[in-house]
């Protein structure tokens, strides 16, 4: 990327103690990456970044990366995960959806199946949604008391500074899209045959509550941005520039990471093969 990706994470950044201003944060912002070939050519070469940085954080084996995804319905969770991570191959990267709570979920606390999903030592997580849901759908749709929902906010900071003093850093995007771009790919969906499979009827029904969900999105945002584990909003209506953005905070956080590969406490003369 030949700007650096700091200007770029400032821009996107909640600083923490700030409001969020989702709605003055532009989902196109030109601005960041202009030029679409160059957003390729960064992303690709980021992409591999990733991946060589992710071989020596396994060998070193101290630390984990956890990488939070979250978004309305078609901002492109599932798009980002292939076209950042998807040339790490299956051995350093875990990807967990959380969907809809089983009845076994439901009978823990909300943390618990997220706690059991965290990366271990040396791998890169990457949540598709997460316990964010718990203070979004879960809020919008009512489904715990509003006294239970407010509790959460605190909670989750307390989970996510737990994970960073013991190894875990934490980079949470959240994918920012425009209602007409929202239009756009669920109509999309209705009419490539090839992408059908994707559209759920209830998406709509979401789409009915959008101003709903950005209220919950401004104060989970607002309230869950702090030190040690900052919310980053990504312009999404461009699918490129969603993913070279993510890409390049995704290298230089791990860059700042700088995992080394262990030093032998042996020397190659030491031993001989038959
Ligand atoms: P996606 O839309 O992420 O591709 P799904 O179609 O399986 O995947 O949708 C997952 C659904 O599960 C979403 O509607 C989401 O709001 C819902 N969900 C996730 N976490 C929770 C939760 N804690 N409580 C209730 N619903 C949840």
């Amino acid at each position: 990327m030949t700007t650096d990706w700091r200007e770029i994470d400032e821009a996107v950044r909640v600083p923490p103690g700030a409001a969020a201003m989702l709605s003055k944060r532009d989902p196109v912002s030109p601005h960041l990456i202009e030029d679409k070939d160059a957003g390729r050519a960064s992303l690709k070469e980021d992409a591999e970044a990733i991946d060589a940085l992710q071989d020596a954080l396994w060998a070193e084996h101290t630390r984990a990366l956890l990488v939070v995804l979250q978004g309305i319905d078609t901002s492109g969770k599932d798009g980002t995960v292939r076209g950042v991570f998807g040339p790490c191959g299956p051995l350093g990267v875990n990807v967990t959806p959380f969907g809809r709570p089983s009845e076994e979920e439901l009978a823990h606390d909300y943390l618990w199946r997220i706690h059991g999903a965290v990366p271990k030592k040396g791998i890169i997580g990457v949540f598709n949604r997460s316990h964010y849901e718990d203070v979004l759908v879960v809020k919008v749709r009512k489904l715990a008391p509003a006294k239970v929902i407010e509790q959460r906010y605190e909670q989750i900071n307390a989970f996510e500074k737990h994970l960073t003093e013991n190894g875990v850093v934490v980079l949470k995007f959240m994918l920012h899209i425009s209602k007409d771009e929202q239009k756009e790919r669920l109509q999309a969906r209705l009419d490539e045959p090839e992408s059908n499979w994707k559209f759920n009827p209830a998406d709509l029904d979401d789409r009915k509550l959008w101003d709903e969900y950005q209220t919950a999105y401004e104060t989970a945002l607002t309230r869950c941005s702090t030190a040690h584990a900052p919310w980053r909003v990504i312009p999404a209506d461009k699918k490129w520039r969603r993913n070279a953005i993510i890409a390049a905070i995704v290298r230089g956080t791990l860059e700042e990471m700088a995992p080394a590969y262990p030093k032998p406490d042996w020397k190659a003369g030491d031993f001989k093969i038959d």
